[in-house]
């Protein structure tokens, strides 16, 4: 009984936590699917299965397996590179950063345009972008929320980017930008304590870890997938208009298809990260990851088959 008990108050506690959150999904999500981003947390919050908002992202990432993993879901671990020595130097953001004894990198810049996150390399604890600005764009959903901010740098470009595809007759919308390392760290943790640190592992991500953390990243959709974060958004207009012009902005797909064995996430065609025009054009052209790019080590820790 005394057991129970301490399980519904640590349920209540946690549906209080998702609830702030959720309360802006429900919201939209009558309105459109909100599915968004939140996705996540959803998607930590996946196995939860009571919040299907929450999984939207989910359906995109897990695929049937389950393993699969998407920046919005975040997994980690996994064989860990013991080999990040050997990479990084090519990356401006890498001079100091040694891997810890889990292989994990702390970069010293966070605030690189060029920085590269991903499940080996964290931003510092706590870090906050410090130029967060809500760019003018359309959104998904109303409401205010933590998620509809950018950094400066990045939401000048975003802004013409939307202006540039709405030229184009595309219907572009903003789905979810900055997402903060506590709101990260309590979904963590909560996996953490309800399922076991390795499932935590495996399905959530680790505050730090999430390119939505840097400010530089917004997840963007359309209306022909009713606004979900799906990897249908490619074959849509706004798909493959994105996937044709983010560079000429300063924008790539972060995690092109085929490369989840690098980026450590499976294809995001919805997820943009501004890197600027330069480093964009380059990668667009040569075709390749960000870690490609700065030869840093291909992600371990990919669960993916
Ligand atoms: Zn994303």
């Amino acid at each position: 009984m005394k057991i129970k008990y301490s399980a519904a108050v640590i349920m209540l506690v946690v549906m209080t936590l998702t609830a702030c959150q959720n309360q802006e999904v429900s919201q939209d999500q009558e309105k459109q699917s909100a599915n968004t981003e939140q996705n996540q947390q959803e998607n930590q919050n996946e196995e939860k299965s009571s919040e299907n908002e929450q999984d939207q992202d989910t359906e995109t990432n897990k695929g049937e397996s389950g393993e699969q993993t998407s920046e919005d879901s975040e997994m980690n671990e996994g064989s860990k590179g013991s080999d990040q020595e050997t990479e990084d130097k090519k990356n401006a953001n890498d001079k100091n950063e040694k891997p810890d004894e889990n292989g994990i990198v702390t970069l010293s810049d966070p605030t690189a345009i060029d920085l590269v996150v991903n499940k080996q390399r964290k931003l510092p604890d706590g870090f906050v972008p410090p130029d967060l600005v809500e760019p003018d764009v359309r959104f998904s959903f109303d409401e205010w929320r933590e998620k509809r901010q950018m950094r400066q740098v990045a939401a000048g470009p975003l802004e013409k980017l939307f202006k540039g595809a709405k030229q184009a007759g595309i219907n572009l919308f903003a789905v979810s930008g900055y997402r903060s390392y506590q709101r990260q760290e309590t979904i963590y943790n909560y996996n953490v304590e309800t399922k076991g640190l390795e499932h935590a592992n495996k399905y959530s991500a680790k505050p730090g870890h999430s390119e939505h953390q840097t400010g530089l990243t917004m997840d963007v959709s359309s209306p022909a997938v009713s606004y979900d974060l799906v990897e249908g958004f490619r074959d849509t207009a706004a798909g493959e208009w994105l996937a044709k012009h983010a560079h000429e902005y300063g924008f790539i797909i972060r995690y092109p298809k085929g490369k989840a064995d690098i980026t450590g996430y499976s294809y995001e065609p919805w997820h943009i990260r501004y890197v600027g025009k330069e480093l964009a054009k380059d990668i667009y052209e040569q075709q390749v990851t960000l870690e490609e790019f700065f030869g840093l080590q291909p992600g371990a820790g990919t669960d993916e088959k």
